[in-house]
């Protein structure tokens, strides 16, 4: 009968060890194996005649027990008295095993080592699989919200960000003030440097636009030398402010690319929100823009 259990035993896909348990004074316990099945040899890379009537930690000490805490484990099942998973992979000769022990009586405990090294070989993919999708999610988002060549936020981010913060306005009772900004004779730049010196204008002015405003404010290109800015949480007079700021930056700044340099000026249109729809503040935003042009250029206004 012995001999058909061994054959069994020496058969299971999985690594299988039996323990004598030996309890010592202090209350804490040895381990010595007393059987073992020809893939727990395998898995320990030592053969059976090393292994059969040692102890747990003379045999396991360098691979297995080290850093995983097997004999603590072997422990808690031997004092609880009810069968467990270690609830942490146990790597030994380079592959990961899931391990299980239950106690068959107050003297015997046995051990099966489960083989998960593709297991999780195939999580760690998974996982870095995953994180790849999410960086490349963020970057697919981030492209979709961005205008490529100024870096600003595009059109379409732009309305959708004035369209939440509209609904916030609305439910806070907050101010909202947007400012619509178009640069002044941007043609000429053009004109006189050529097309890539005023692409290389545009990307310093929209730097230069985002390092003025505040973090909570928001600028996004709304055409092509036109900006819509959005300032949350904000009256009129202080986005006026911060438009006033701009112009003195620009006044000193040029926007300078070997020998071609020029300094730029605006025009801007600036409203607060009243509870009307988004429309409709972009329109009275965009009149005022214009009447700003008409008006002579390089001016803000408001009402
Ligand atoms: P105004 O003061 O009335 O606004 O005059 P303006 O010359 O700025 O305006 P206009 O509408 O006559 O011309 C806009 C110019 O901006 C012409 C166009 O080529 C240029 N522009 C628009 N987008 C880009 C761009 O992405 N790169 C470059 N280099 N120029 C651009
Ligand atoms: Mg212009
Ligand atoms: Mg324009």
């Amino acid at each position: 009968m012995g001999n058909t259990n061994e054959s069994w035993i020496d058969r299971m896909p999985i690594g299988y060890a039996k323990l004598l348990i030996e309890a010592n004074q202090d209350q804490s316990f040895q381990f010595r194996f007393i059987e073992i099945n020809p893939l727990f040899e395998l898995i320990v890379g030592l053969d059976k005649s090393l292994i059969l009537g040692n102890t747990f930690h003379e045999i396991l000490s360098d691979s297995l027990e080290t850093d995983c805490g097997l004999h603590g484990f072997c422990e808690r099942v031997c004092k609880e008295g009810k069968p467990q998973t270690y609830n942490q992979e146990v790597s030994c000769n380079g592959r990961d095993f899931q391990i299980s022990a239950i106690t068959i009586n107050e003297k015997e405990l046995i051990l099966l080592l489960d083989d998960i090294t593709e297991l999780t070989r195939l999580r760690r993919e998974m996982k870095e699989n995953q994180e790849e999708l999410e960086r490349l999610n963020d970057r697919l988002y981030r492209e979709s919200i961005t205008d490529e060549m100024t870096g600003l936020f595009n059109r379409k981010h732009i309305m959708e960000l004035l369209v939440k913060e509209i609904a916030r306005a609305e439910r806070g009772l907050e101010f909202l003030t947007i400012a619509m900004l178009d640069i002044d004779a941007f043609k000429s730049v053009n004109d006189d440097y050529g097309h890539q010196f005023g692409d290389f204008v545009l990307r310093e002015f929209s730097g230069a636009l985002v390092a003025q405003v505040r973090t909570m404010d928001y600028v996004g290109r709304y055409g092509g030398e036109e900006f819509l800015l959005i300032f949350p949480g904000t009256k009129i007079g202080d986005a006026v402010e911060i438009l006033d700021r701009i112009e003195s930056m620009l006044e000193v700044n040029e926007f300078r690319q070997g020998e071609a340099a020029v300094t730029l000026q605006f025009s801007a249109g600036v409203v607060e929100y009243k509870g009307e729809s988004m429309d409709y503040l972009i329109r009275r935003a965009d009149d005022l823009l214009y009447r700003a042009k008409r008006m002579g250029k390089s001016q803000v206004m408001m009402n």
